[in-house]
């Protein structure tokens, strides 16, 4: 009871102004999230949110024009048309799109990328993913915002993005827990894990806890029955194994690993797991700062860049973390999109979906264009 009165008073505090106050109330209602206390204080209030985003997202479905080509940007798309759209968008733009699975979930869905590039040849890469966490729906629609506006780009020939596309290639896996994200349209809008049966009673590993870099650490439980339950041994989940596999090998290539999640609209450098921090934290973190910087301008949302122990909580086995510890990424971010007071949390109606996605374009252009400024005239290894 103590907790109910708590939170609402910070809620209060949130929904009256954004100040340092607030930031303090998203703290609380993270730790509470990390503990799962908030959903037994939620409930009804998460149950109306999501049907008013259920319905909202099928309204937005049935107004689309019908047309050929099916774009899913602005919707919450099941995983099915999300790879539909990928394979159609390699169909019609053969110079520039391409489509892949780097393995197959638990369930037998493959995990599709999107690679968008142009000229081919020996290049630095980019690689986005999305959706670890299943119910962070926010994150897969910028993801598919920011590969439409490569898209887009590349069709109006923008000279911007032609810059973008023919120094870089992009490796969009938009969903990375496709059968975790799938369970949330069947069953349950608020499942985090991948769908692996661990015990007659508890189904699956949180994926970002499961990575082999600081694996088994602070943030992270031991109990399959836990949200952060991280997995019987570091690397045992097949979602996880299929990025390793494939980033690994030639991580040498990957200038920037970014990770999309919901929700506190926080930019972490690294390390999730721990307040030090790497040797090059101050260029790090000067460049999450321009990128929140331009996020905060398109339309006025504050984003705060830092670290996740300093900003949030510290966990351990994260993508982000292993994406610098062991695959040695110079640019490795986590964002934690819209919101930042939990009004919605991970339930963001499907209104929320052109502004974060336009909001994090804005961002990612950012990090690009200083990955041009450091890296341009230069090929990988
Ligand atoms: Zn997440």
């Amino acid at each position: 009871m103590r907790l109910l009165i708590l939170l609402s008073i910070f809620l209060q505090i949130a929904n009256t102004q954004r100040s340092r106050m607030m930031r303090r109330s998203t703290e609380i209602l993270r730790d509470l999230d990390f503990s799962e206390i908030v959903y037994s204080v939620h409930i009804d209030n998460v149950g109306s949110l999501i049907a008013r985003a259920e319905e909202s997202n099928n309204r937005i479905k049935e107004l689309r024009e019908p047309s050929e080509f099916k774009s899913i940007v602005g919707t919450f798309p099941r995983y099915d048309e999300v790879v539909a759209w990928m394979n159609e968008t390699s169909q019609l733009y053969p110079d520039l799109a391409s489509t892949f699975s780097i393995g197959y979930t638990v369930l037998g869905r493959p995990m599709q990328i999107l690679k968008l590039g142009l000229n081919g040849g020996n290049k630095w890469r980019v690689w986005m993913d999305a959706g670890v966490h299943a119910r962070e729906w926010l994150a897969p629609t910028t993801a598919i915002y920011i590969a439409d506006q490569l898209i887009q780009g590349y069709v109006n020939s923008d000279p911007e993005v032609l810059n973008y596309l023919s120094f870089l290639d992009f490796e969009i896996l938009a969903v990375a827990n496709p059968d975790g994200y799938e369970f949330c349209f069947t069953d349950d809008r608020l499942w985090r894990k991948n769908r692996r049966p661990i015990t007659t009673d508890c189904t699956g590993v949180d994926l970002n806890r499961n990575f082999g870099f600081e694996w088994g650490g602070v943030g992270a439980s031991a109990n399959p029955c836990d949200n952060t339950y991280m997995g019987p041994y570091a690397e045992s989940e097949r979602e996880v194994l299929n990025i390793i596999n494939h980033v690994l090998p030639e991580s040498q290539k990957y200038i920037w690993y970014m990770a999309y999640h919901t929700w506190g609209e926080l930019f972490f450098t690294r390390w999730d797991y721990t307040s030090d921090v790497p040797p090059d934290h101050v260029e790090r973190l000067d460049l999450a700062q321009r990128t929140v910087n331009a996020i905060n301008q398109v339309n006025g949302e504050i984003y705060l860049a830092g670290t996740a122990p300093e900003l949030m909580y510290a966990f351990s086995g994260s993508s982000s973390d292993w994406s610098r510890g062991t695959a040695n990424i110079n640019y490795p971010y986590l964002v934690e999109l819209r919101d930042s007071d939990g009004s919605y949390g991970f339930v963001a109606p499907p209104e929320e979906i052109i502004p974060c996605g336009a909001e994090n374009w804005a961002g990612a252009k950012i990090i690009l264009n200083d990955i041009i400024a450091n890296y341009g005239g230069t090929t990988p290894p």
